[in-house]
């Protein structure tokens, strides 16, 4: 039924009325379709005008502009009569808020729900917390060119898939090709052809390729996901942030070491790279990530995440996040760090294996930083930054010492049988000062060794 059949049918609805009757007939969705794409594909096949789908389909007439966020969603469940889903079930699969919703709490989505069934109150982007994110709301409208030849070949038409229009879309990770995104702000719900379209910059390397498709995935990722726990979030980035030696505790979190690990990954360099295409987040936003009280924006989580993972193998990566998001990491206690001040505990946090194999098998500070690969002075910081780590350290450097001090003594001794006491000293005499003051009693029983030249003392009375 088309709008002007269905305003015919109801000559006593007013337009723009919420009350509307069930379509006579309600397409169904394609797998993996936005709203706005169905919504698109019921004007191209049943619709008149621009604004009479608007007003038919969400009761307002300037709803093709609406590409992020619709509101109106009152209006869509009663034209569809609920087959497609109620409001909040649109919101999460059908939009790109589905992208946002994980990190949402249980205020803010109802506050996006009633924004985006009612224009009495705030509106969608600012319930999203958008605006003080910094990172924008609207979009141009995305996708795959290799995908819509495949629609086509197989009789389908075309649509707007809700993957591609999230923050991080930028490459179908079905065919790796770069999205083409529909140029200007362009009010229709028409699905323009290629000539209204410009494909996104593609990678410069393979790393990049694969730093994308990862993207790519974690966005899909987030989109199925109901909940994420922002705390083990948090917890899981620390925990990778530790095994590469970027920090130790919240506190021992360096904006400068961190700011720059991220700058070289390949993600920061494609987008630093294309600023008009996707901006990054600026400032130092990993320690606010890291230590704020708000959840973070998720494109954020997903660009550090992307940084932290990439060189691992896909699935992995995924299910690494996955599991961080999910908050079932099988964390150690050690990592259960307090991330504000006002919680701060002393804990104990757990030394890296390869950290601990690193110390355990150097003999020296300059050992254990080759053996990490890293400088003697951050390797000092892996000690101050772990007590147990430094304690241990400090015996074992203790008892090598002793060993070799003793050692040299020993040798000293057998190479020269008639070496007297005074000689001894003068021989070894950086072993003896230690020994000394470190331990005295393993002096004393060398010495004992070597027979007086001087005679028992007299008795004096
Ligand atoms: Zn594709």
């Amino acid at each position: 039924m088309s709008p002007r059949e269905f305003g015919r049918l109801n000559p006593c609805m007013p337009q723009g009325s919420v009350t509307a009757a069930p379509l006579g007939f309600v397409p169904a969705w394609v797998d993996g379709e936005s709203i706005y794409g169905w919504a698109s594909r019921f004007h191209r096949l049943y619709g008149t005008s621009e604004k009479g789908t608007g007003l038919f389909l969400f009761g307002r007439s300037h709803a093709c502009r609406l590409r992020d966020a619709p509101s109106g969603l009152d209006r869509f469940c009663l034209a569809t009569a609920g087959v497609l889903g109620d409001a909040e079930s649109l919101l999460r699969f059908r939009t790109p808020v589905g992208f946002f919703w994980p990190l949402l709490s249980t205020m803010n989505r109802d506050r996006v729900i009633q924004a985006s069934m009612s224009t009495a109150g705030i509106r969608v982007p600012m319930a999203l917390g958008l605006p003080a994110a910094r990172m924008g709301s609207v979009h141009p409208l995305a996708r795959c060119t290799e995908c819509d030849l495949l629609s086509r070949r197989n009789d389908v038409v075309p649509t707007w898939m809700l993957s591609f229009q999230i923050p991080s879309a930028w490459l179908c990770p079905i065919h790796r090709r770069p999205l083409a995104q529909l140029r200007g702000l362009r009010n229709y719900w028409e699905y323009p052809d290629t000539a209204s379209t410009v494909e996104l910059p593609s990678p410069a390397s393979p790393l990049e390729e694969s730093a994308l498709a990862l993207l790519a995935e974690q966005g899909r990722l987030l989109l199925q996901t109901s909940h994420a726990d922002i705390l083990a979030l948090r917890h899981a980035t620390l925990h990778l942030l530790r095994g590469i030696g970027l920090c130790a505790t919240y506190k021992r979190l360096s904006e400068r070491r961190v700011q720059k690990f991220f700058d070289v990954s390949p993600i920061a360099q494609l987008f630093g790279r294309h600023p008009e295409t996707k901006r990054l987040p600026r400032g130092a936003w990993i320690p606010d990530l890291l230590r704020g009280r708000a959840a973070g924006h998720p494109l954020k989580w997903l660009l550090l995440w992307n940084a932290l993972t990439w060189e691992m193998r896909t699935d992995v990566a995924i299910s690494t996040f996955a599991d961080a998001l999910n908050g079932v990491n099988s964390l150690c206690m050690g990592d259960q760090l307090p991330l504000w001040e006002a919680d701060h505990i002393s804990v104990s946090p757990t030394v890296p294996f390869f950290v601990k194999k690193a110390f355990d098998e150097s003999e020296t500070l300059h050992d254990a930083a080759c053996a990490l690969g890293i400088t003697s002075g951050a390797a000092r910081r892996w000690l101050e930054d772990y007590p147990d780590l430094l304690h241990e350290w400090k015996e074992k450097r203790f008892e090598s010492r002793l060993q070799r001090a003793r050692r040299n003594l020993n040798n000293a001794l057998t190479a020269n049988p008639e070496l007297d006491r005074a000689g001894l000293l003068r021989l070894c005499r950086a072993d003896d000062e230690w020994l000394r003051r470190h331990s005295p009693r393993t002096m004393r029983a060398i010495l004992d060794r070597i027979p007086s030249s001087i005679g028992p003392q007299m008795a004096l009375f």
